[in-house]
């Protein structure tokens, strides 16, 4: 089964049976309906971080920024002044996770990242724990 630019599915294997059709177009709707879900997540943490609002942008499209920038919102309002450079492990990699599968780091915060996994969206994990449980191997 296909996804087409008009966001229909199209039957690539005709011999497929009706059930498996129907339970492969529910599991892409659900995953579609996910990734819906997790980017609502991520608007909500930029709408509530403490930190520098242009470096988590950046961070969202890839992007590095070395220091807060001194402009944005939170940055004048004096709360990223003491905002430590992002931890260095994880810039912008490739990671994956044991359930949820390949992703991308996209933001790295004192004490969380954001990553995009192909399979579930945006999920924000405790940077402390990744590290103590090893969650995300690098690949
Ligand atoms: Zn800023």
């Amino acid at each position: 089964m296909l996804t087409g630019p008009d966001g229909r599915f199209a039957l690539t294997d005709a011999r497929a049976g009706t059930g498996a059709v129907v339970g492969r177009a529910l599991e892409a709707a659900e995953r579609a309906a996910e990734l819906v879900r997790s980017r609502v997540e991520m608007l909500r943490a930029y709408a509530e971080t403490t930190g520098c609002r242009r470096r988590y942008l950046l961070g969202y499209f890839g992007e590095e920024l070395a220091a807060p920038c001194g402009n944005c919102d939170t940055c004048e309002a004096g709360a990223t002044a003491e905002e430590p450079a992002p931890a260095g492990e994880f810039r912008a990699e490739n990671v994956r996770h044991a359930e949820w599968g390949r992703g991308v780091v996209r933001t790295v915060e004192e004490d969380k990242l954001t990553v995009l996994f192909d399979d579930v969206g945006y999920r924000t994990l405790s940077l402390p724990v990744v590290r103590e449980q090893d969650l995300l191997e690098r690949c």
